[in-house]
């Protein structure tokens, strides 16, 4: 069977880190696979979802290069959530309630109060049909609740959390419709789940009291479709993450809001955020890993930990900074100041943190450069220099070279009045590589004028 995974963000904001991760690794459990990632747009509520996020989603996923093989908007889909709502009222599994929020909410305080659970106490069940007549006369409309069956335990093999059971006793039968008829959440995903294929659901923690639901909902959906059917193929195998949080170790205001915009302003390669979300919370090393194989070779649930993944900008940093180092220059050329070529980029790429960082170096190449104040045995020297400069295979190592010989200079005194000579700066890249990128003129120039 052919593995498909989901990806369904709700278009109500941008996507952050911890989406992110999830999109990640669903497409990784694809790719693993040899499967099909599929992005589906949970639109269905008109109010929040937003056609410019729908759209920032497809760019950020694209950015991060986790194209989907397909995308649904389950706004297209309703009339897949209308078949499935009228199968499941002629099963009875949903059930017709009226109270308001209010009354819902007091409910919950009266058993709080009491020490018990606040679970829905199926109220709507008891209507008889003079109840609803009496309802609809009043011009209430009903919401519809999804009822649990309490004879069937719910269990599924978590990927992530290994074994897991629920008593559906303990839980409330959840609201799947609106008094409007719009959708909550829950049915639709579990339909969509069916209709589309979807072999793997992978998501945060935070639902697996969905889940809980769900398994329930895909055994009456598919029991209601076909009479054929095993319990076994009725459910996606699911895997539920623990959640992504700030360094210090909470859920953070800053990392639900920390997402593609951010890190591309800071310029951190979409490599640097695959090679750490891909193995954050597990118990692989998070390291500087550009090929994309090695992360998928090694990536599995099994190794995914119950406690919360630590996001650590500083670590993002790091990482981006060896990926960097580690970029070939036809990958980064279209990025770089014209006229940098391909010599002047591995010169200065050990010095850069970020790709962008190479305009700073590339300005001190093509200058004007600051000169410092030369003490007067300083500028003899540079004077000498400018004199001994030979150009062959290996400029600096010839100038130096011949300059400790003849002055005895060693160490600081030989290197740095050259390096801010040549580059106006006290530290930077590796001098035997950058001085051929100034070439013979410049440096003789520079050499010169500091020489005064
Ligand atoms: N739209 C839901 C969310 O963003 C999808 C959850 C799921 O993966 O089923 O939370």
């Amino acid at each position: 069977m052919t593995t498909i995974t989901r990806f369904a963000p709700s278009p109500t904001g941008r996507l952050h880190v911890g989406n992110i991760r999830t999109a990640l690794h669903n497409w990784m459990v694809a790719q693993k696979n040899g499967g099909k990632f599929m992005l589906r747009i949970d639109d269905t509520d008109p109010e929040r979802s937003k056609e410019e996020y729908v759209e920032a989603i497809r760019a950020d996923l694209a950015w991060l290069g986790l194209h989907p093989d397909g995308e649904e908007r389950q706004s297209q889909r309703l009339a897949y959530y209308e078949a499935a709502f009228d199968r499941l009222v002629e099963a009875g599994r949903l059930y017709r309630c009226y109270e308001t929020a209010q009354e819902l909410d007091l409910k919950r305080k009266v058993l709080l109060g009491r020490g018990k659970p606040p679970i829905y106490d199926r109220a709507g069940l008891d209507l008889t049909d003079a109840d609803h007549a009496a309802k609809e006369a009043e011009g209430i409309r009903p919401h519809w609740r999804f009822k649990l069956d309490h004879a069937e335990m719910i269990d599924w093999n978590d990927g992530v959390r290994g074994p897991q059971k629920f008593d559906p006793a303990m839980l409330s039968d959840p609201v799947v419709r609106r008094e409007d008829g719009s959708w909550l959440y829950m049915l639709p995903s579990a339909v969509d789940d069916i209709e589309m294929g979807i072999t793997d659901v992978l998501r945060g923690e935070d639902h697996v009291s969905n889940t809980a639901v769900q398994v329930q909902m895909f055994r009456a959906l598919q029991a209601a479709d076909d009479d054929d059917c095993t319990i076994a193929s009725a459910c996606p195998h699911f895997a539920h993450e623990a959640l992504l949080v700030g360094k210090e170790g909470k859920l953070s205001k800053r990392l639900g809001s920390l997402g593609c915009d951010a890190f591309r302003e800071r310029d951190i390669e979409p490599q640097a955020i695959i090679a750490l979300l891909a193995r954050l919370g597990t118990s692989q090393p998070v390291e500087p890993i550009a090929d994309m194989q090695v992360l998928l070779d090694t990536f599995a649930l099994e190794s995914f930990s119950r406690a919360p993944a630590k996001f650590d900008d500083a670590e993002l940093d790091r990482i981006n900074t060896a990926l960097v180092h580690q970029m070939e220059y036809e990958q980064v050329k279209h990025r770089l100041p014209e006229g940098m070529g391909e010599e002047a980029w591995h010169a200065v790429r050990p010095n850069l943190e970020t790709v962008s960082g190479a305009h700073d170096y590339w300005k001190i190449v093509t200058g004007p450069i600051d000169l410092p104040d030369f003490s007067e045995d300083d500028r003899a020297y540079l004077k000498l220099a400018a004199e001994t400069l030979a150009w062959g295979d290996n400029p600096w190592g010839d100038l130096t070279g011949a300059l400790k010989q003849e002055t005895g200079r060693n160490g600081k005194a030989l290197f740095l009045p050259l390096r801010q000579a040549l580059t106006g700066q006290h530290s930077g890249p590796d001098m035997g590589e950058l001085l051929p990128v100034l070439g013979e003129d410049t440096a003789r120039r520079r050499l010169e004028r500091a020489a005064g």
